[in-house]
């Protein structure tokens, strides 16, 4: 089916659009211009993320603004103003110069979405160290290798998650020197071996000057969401500060007035990059929630935080659609003005969905671990054709690049040709490296590009539309087939909830299509469904691309960032070993 485009008129904003004129934008942009956004260390001592992000607005009219809310599972509701953070943060930093941390030195938090996580990442930037955040939900075995990979120092952790999963490994990590744990309702505790955040902290002076860093100095070391293999661990640096600040103004929109929900979580590139830092360094309003996803729970949040601009992810859009819109509609969401989704591709129905349902469309997004930031947005004023990724913010040069037979790259400059989605180096927040893995960062980079792994197509307008993972995409009878593509098309039947499409070996045509399907609420699995599915598929993409095998499932295997894993799904049908499922969300 073609997807009419969602035409943007002047009455779908109430704020001017920041990026209004892309191609004026394009031409005008530098990335020079946008650091001359940020402050820079006082007397000219480099680039820190916390100081962007918090002190250059405590020590301003910013002051007293609030820059997070937290909302605890429980219902508890605190408030940390900038001037706030800005104190806590000192705290933070002073605690980890007396445990003797030294610059660069990895800082990893295991926990939830509480205010320590918060004020620890800050700190941890102030003081020179390599942030690291961890899923909570992870277990033992994955805490374990990340730890190792990245050769903790120090890591934050709360008592529950201590005597669950980390004590027991403690024998196993010699290079770890301290352990700091965080009480329950952040009340002080005593544990051997350990120390307590609160004593810690608060025993800590509240002053702190941050010592220079350079622009290229180590800030963040990111694991990839393991979707396709082992996790990557990506270092990302001060620097990236200039594009997070950027892309959280021209691809979310930020404007002084927002109050901004992102709900990512930090073990998730996103739920730091704009869970923590983008949205600090635009002076904006934050609501962080605790508690895991309910529909009913998320509108309540919309609703009385008076959210104007959400970002999330399509896995909670289809759970949402999957709950209904009659829920939607017991809710007052009149705050909202700016939706936004990534990390995985946005399936059309989703973008139609919420156009119906809130008035306004989820501009889909796209960008990785590796790239820090939003490279490609379905910004504010452009008109969205769903199904499609965007086009490419200023400063970024995306390309479709294919291998020649002889090994090098070439760019595609016809539209509609499916290759790899390339990038041209050079954006502040780029990875500098995997760490531990320089031959694995040295094969992303051919012909002067930054190779995604992800394929993709231009169309003529400038368009990117994403085909599938390299490793996903389905080869049969003689063409390449994007998983995408098939999903989206199922999940225009009113009986699909979500599908996950995977290639099944087959003599004759290499691979065939098959498809997991989860029903909505009120279907039932039956031979007549089936049936009826196939040939819907089969009407919307022809006999080559419509899959010859459905089965419905319960779920689909994902990742705790939310991604559905294809790669389990493929090892599950043909009994192979399941490889990493260290980012697995219980099933
Ligand atoms: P791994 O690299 O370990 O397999 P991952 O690629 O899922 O995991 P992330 O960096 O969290 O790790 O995710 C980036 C990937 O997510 C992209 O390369 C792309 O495949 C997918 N993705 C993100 N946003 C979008 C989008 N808007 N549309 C389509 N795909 C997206
Ligand atoms: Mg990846």
């Amino acid at each position: 089916m073609a997807w009419q485009t969602i035409a943007k008129s002047i009455r779908d904003w109430a704020l001017p659009p920041n990026l209004a004129d892309y191609g004026r934008a394009r031409v005008a942009f530098a990335w020079e211009g946008a650091r001359k956004e940020l402050d820079g260390l006082p007397g000219g001592q480099g680039l820190n993320i916390a100081h962007e992000a918090v002190d250059r607005h405590a020590n301003g009219p910013l002051r007293d603004h609030l820059a997070i809310r937290w909302l605890g599972k429980n219902g508890e509701v605190e408030d940390y103003s900038y001037g706030r953070l800005q104190t806590l943060s000192n705290q933070f930093a002073n605690a980890l110069q007396q445990l003797g941390v030294n610059k660069g030195d990895r800082v990893y938090i295991l926990a939830g979405r509480i205010p320590e996580l918060y004020v620890a990442a800050l700190g941890t930037w102030k003081h020179g160290g390599v942030f690291c955040p961890l899923f909570s939900a992870f277990g033992p075995e994955p805490i374990r290798a990340r730890l190792t990979i990245g050769h903790a120092k120090v890591l934050i952790t709360t008592e529950v998650l201590y005597d669950r999963k980390v004590k027991a490994l403690l024998p196993s990590l010699p290079f770890l020197d301290h352990v700091v744990l965080i009480g329950s309702n952040h009340q002080a505790t005593n544990v051997p071996n350990t120390k307590d955040y609160l004593r810690l902290t608060e025993n800590a002076g509240d002053s702190y000057t941050i010592p220079p860093t350079a622009p290229e100095d180590a800030a963040l070391l990111h694991f990839t969401s393991g979707t396709t293999g082992t996790p990557k661990g990506a270092i990302h640096v001060h620097g990236a500060v200039i594009a997070h600040h950027i892309t959280g103004k021209l691809a979310l929109d930020f404007h002084q007035q927002d109050v901004f929900w992102c709900t990512a979580d930090p073990g998730w590139v996103t739920g730091t990059s704009y869970g923590i830092i983008a949205p600090l360094t635009n002076g904006i309003t934050s609501v962080v929630d605790e508690a895991d996803f309910d529909p009913e729970r998320w509108y309540g949040i919309l609703q009385s935080q008076k959210v104007s601009v959400w970002y999330s992810a399509p896995t909670a859009i289809r759970m949402l659609m999957k709950a209904g819109s009659e829920i939607v509609r017991k809710y007052n969401l009149d705050s909202l003005r700016f939706l936004s989704s990534v990390g995985e591709p946005l399936n059309p129905e989703a973008v139609v969905w919420s156009k119906e349902v809130f008035g306004l469309p989820f501009h889909d997004n796209w960008w990785q671990t590796e790239t820090g930031g939003i490279m490609i947005a379905n910004f504010a004023s452009m008109d969205i054709r769903p199904g499609s990724m965007g086009r490419p913010l200023p400063g970024i040069e995306a390309a479709i690049v294919q291998k020649t037979e002889d090994g090098s790259i070439q760019e595609i400059s016809d539209p509609d040709i499916q290759g790899e989605l390339a990038l041209r180096p050079g954006w502040p927040s780029m990875f500098r490296a995997y760490w531990g893995e320089p031959e694995r960062y040295k094969k992303c980079f051919a012909g002067g590009y930054y190779l995604t792994g992800d394929l993709a197509k231009r169309d003529r307008d400038g368009y990117f539309w994403f085909v599938g993972r390299k490793d996903d995409v389905i080869k049969t009878s003689g063409h390449l087939i994007g998983p995408f593509e098939v999903e989206s098309a199922l999940m225009e039947h009113k009986a699909v909830a979500e599908a996950g499409v995977i290639g099944k070996p087959d003599p004759m045509a290499l691979e065939i299509v098959k498809a997991f399907v989860v029903l909505r609420k009120g279907y039932e699995a039956s031979e007549n469904l089936r049936r009826e599915l196939l040939g819907f598929a089969r009407t919307r993409l022809g006999a080559v691309v419509a899959p010859k095998e459905i089965e419905f499932v319960k779920s689909l295997p994902r990742t705790r960032s939310g991604k559905i894993m294809r790669r389990l799904l493929k090892a599950r049908e043909l009994g192979l070993p399941e490889g990493d499922t260290s980012t697995l969300e219980s099933e």
